[in-house]
């Protein structure tokens, strides 16, 4: 099959080159010095935001795209703000306001990242929003390739790279 005639839909892997500017016009992220990215179309591997507005593209096209919190991150949330004493961090750690922490989340069983917000008497306050929830992200996206999935990178959920070694 002639991949330049595929579109991008569910169940097949997309390379796109992109780069991400928020609303005050800093940019943010972009594929320029890593290299395109590689997903899997219709797995939720990318913000719904996004990945709707791939859908039946072709490689080789461009588009801007616009994306609300409320298909983005999220809407920020206030109360996702924690006091945490300081006896329950690490004492090796080096805090810094702005910089990014790892917790687990024994509720969900999860890894979440958390933001310094401010060092404080009593303790750090850690800020639990995505650094982007309530973001209007800019992306300026261009399809590279798209091909079909391989049945175990469906059953994965997710693409592999050239170098993936399962
Ligand atoms: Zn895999």
């Amino acid at each position: 099959m002639n991949r330049q005639q595929l579109v991008v839909a569910d169940d097949t892997v997309v390379q796109i080159d992109y780069t991400l500017t928020l609303v005050d016009g800093e940019v943010y992220d972009s594929s320029a010095e890593s290299g395109p990215l590689e997903y899997l179309h219709g797995h939720e591997q990318l913000i719904p935001g996004l990945e709707a507005a791939l859908a039946g593209m072709r490689a080789g096209e461009s588009k801007e795209v616009v994306v609300t919190p409320d298909v983005g991150y999220g809407e920020y949330d206030p109360e996702a703000v924690e006091l945490v004493p300081y006896d329950a961090i690490p004492s090796e750690m080096d805090l810094e306001v702005g910089m990014t922490i790892d917790l687990y989340d024994e509720e969900n069983e999860q890894e979440i990242e958390a933001q310094v917000a401010e060092i404080g008497d009593d303790g750090v306050v850690l800020d639990l929003n995505h650094p982007l929830a309530g973001e209007t992200l800019h992306f300026s996206v261009k399809v590279i390739g798209v091909r079909d999935a391989t049945a175990e990178e469906i059953a994965h959920g997710h693409a592999h790279g050239e170098d993936d070694d399962h």
